[in-house]
């Protein structure tokens, strides 16, 4: 019998039971024919370390992390990449062999790969773009659109304090405006953003005049249920091209699956089909 060890991950998260990313990462491993495991791990926050000390011990080579714990890890974490310090957050965890562990944010990766892949023709030179919203997940589309070079983020939000801490932390690039004048900066933009969680299954409406958009625009939406937000409905029947949320989720989990496993998996409509079922 072989002694070699078979990797494990999982997902760590505080309910769990709902999280996509077991049935996506167990998609991958049966196309790769990776003989690993990949769990969800229903961790309550006072054993989070605990259990994450324990869990290099056991085989595993990674996890993911979810709500609520993607700021705690950073703590219990021995390096944490620049991009996750940037995000205040992390997403992904890599158990190195030399005992330490490694924390990184990959939904910035996620939000930009999705977009390029959805949106092939859309340039960061394009235009503005307009950003609804200035919550966690803001934060990885805020900082990943600076990085790709884009000329100018417009960015509202309700609470208009949030939206001017970003711009504090992220510069010049970014014109805040006041909620009430969301319709008017999707005008000007050639990108549309939906960082909010209005339109999200048992959430609100998002009710922004919609009335600027125009068919030369991108549209993506960071919700992914529904994976046809009124959002992305209203934008594709004005012609522009849309963007739904559930690739940012496949997207982000490229890098940890190739850390973990050592094989790049691809985001494809299999990926897509599994990650739905
Ligand atoms: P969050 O930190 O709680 O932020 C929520 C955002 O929505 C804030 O900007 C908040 O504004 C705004 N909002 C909530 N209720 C509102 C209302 N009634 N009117 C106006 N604005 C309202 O959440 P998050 O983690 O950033 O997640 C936001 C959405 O992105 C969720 O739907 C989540 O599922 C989705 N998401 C998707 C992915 C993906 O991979 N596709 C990844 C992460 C998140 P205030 O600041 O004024 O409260």
């Amino acid at each position: 019998m072989s002694d070699k060890k078979i990797p494990l991950a999982g997902v760590i998260g505080c309910p769990v039971a709902h999280s996509k990313s077991p049935q996506l990462q167990r998609h991958w491993l049966t196309t790769l024919g990776i003989a690993g495991h990949y769990v969800p791990m229903h961790v309550e926050p006072d054993d989070l370390e605990g259990v994450i000390r324990s869990l290099p011990k056991a085989g595993f080579v990674g996890a993911n992390v979810t709500i609520p714990h993607k700021e705690a890890v950073m703590k219990i974490a021995d390096k944490v990449t620049d991009r996750a310090k940037l995000m205040g957050a992390a997403n992904t965890m890599i158990f190195r062999s030399d005992g330490s562990i490694l924390a990184d944010n990959t939904d910035g990766y996620g939000f930009i790969k999705n977009l390029q892949q959805g949106a092939p023709d859309w340039q960061p030179a394009d235009g503005p773009a307009a950003v609804l919203g200035a919550g966690g997940a803001c934060r990885a589309v805020v900082a990943s659109l600076i990085e790709s070079g884009i000329p100018e983020i417009l960015l509202t939000n309700r609470t208009r304090e949030r939206a001017d801490q970003l711009q504090q932390e992220f510069g010049k690039r970014i014109r805040v405006v006041d909620w009430v004048q969301a319709g008017n900066i999707i005008e000007e933009a050639a990108l549309v953003v939906n960082t909010t969680s209005l339109g999200m299954v048992g959430n609100p409406r998002l009710r922004v005049p919609l009335d600027g958009l125009k068919p030369e625009m991108v549209v993506t939406d960071l919700i992914y249920t529904p994976l046809k937000t009124d959002l992305l409905q209203t934008a594709e029947d004005v012609g522009c091209t849309v963007v739904d949320g559930l690739g940012m989720l496949l997207h982000q989990a490229v890098p940890g699956f190739e850390r973990w496993f050592g094989q790049r998996p691809e985001v494809d409509t299999a990926t897509r089909a599994a990650a739905i079922r």
